[in-house]
């Protein structure tokens, strides 16, 4: 069977995705969350090396130059980066890798890894957005504001991705999200022609 895809998730900050990710990895041990490097403080309930590496503004750059990035992007005014180490890291167990990156980070990558899905999380709506956003309380008014005007630009980008899930109720984003990656497990093109035995 085939194993070798990969997921690219992207969502506005707010929308449930990490959420839908972490639901998906806990039913399901194949999935292996690709754990990015930031220069964004670290937040309340998150820890170092489950989240994210967390380093510095001048080791990061140090990281850019010496090309240890597969893609990075500055989001919301901090450094965020896919490190080549972390990718290696997970092809070497044999799982399917689920990148979590912006719009930017999912450009990079669709050049760069091969049998990828991308998958394109959204809120209901931009009002829906701005109350979780905080009800969430994790940022500032005017981190709330960045966000928000990220999403809108975000959302211009869809036609790049595969797929858009909706997420009305966690529940069922998470049902769509597991029934896309098992779709696409299936998907003709991800056989090469000695697979099938006529
Ligand atoms: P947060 O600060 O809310 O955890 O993440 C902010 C944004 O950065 C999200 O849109 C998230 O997808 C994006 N992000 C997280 N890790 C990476 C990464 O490694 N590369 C890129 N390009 N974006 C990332």
């Amino acid at each position: 069977m085939p194993n070798n895809i990969s997921i690219v998730v992207s969502a506005p900050s707010g929308t449930g995705k990490t959420s839908i990710i972490t639901k998906a990895i806990e039913e399901n041990d194949r999935f292996v969350f690709v754990v990015s490097t930031t220069t964004r403080p670290q937040r309340n309930g998150e820890s170092e090396g489950e989240s994210y590496y967390y380093v510095s503004q001048d080791d990061f750059k140090q990281m850019i130059v010496r090309g240890e990035f597969l893609e990075w992007a500055v989001v919301h005014q901090n450094y965020y980066g896919t490190s080549k180490k972390e990718v290696d890291r997970i092809k070497g167990l044999g799982k399917i890798p689920i990148f979590d990156v912006d719009v930017q980070g999912a450009k990079q990558l669709k050049g760069k890894i091969k049998n990828a899905v991308f998958i394109f999380i959204v809120p209901p709506s931009i009002d829906e957005l701005r109350t979780r956003l905080v009800n969430r309380g994790t940022d500032s008014e005017h981190q709330v504001s960045i966000r928000l005007n990220n999403a809108v630009n975000e959302m211009r980008d869809y036609r790049i991705y595969d797929y858009i899930i909706v997420n009305h109720d966690l529940t069922e984003a998470a049902e769509d999200f597991k029934a896309i990656i098992r779709a696409e497990r299936c998907n003709v093109k991800r056989f090469a022609p000695d697979m099938i035995r006529l």
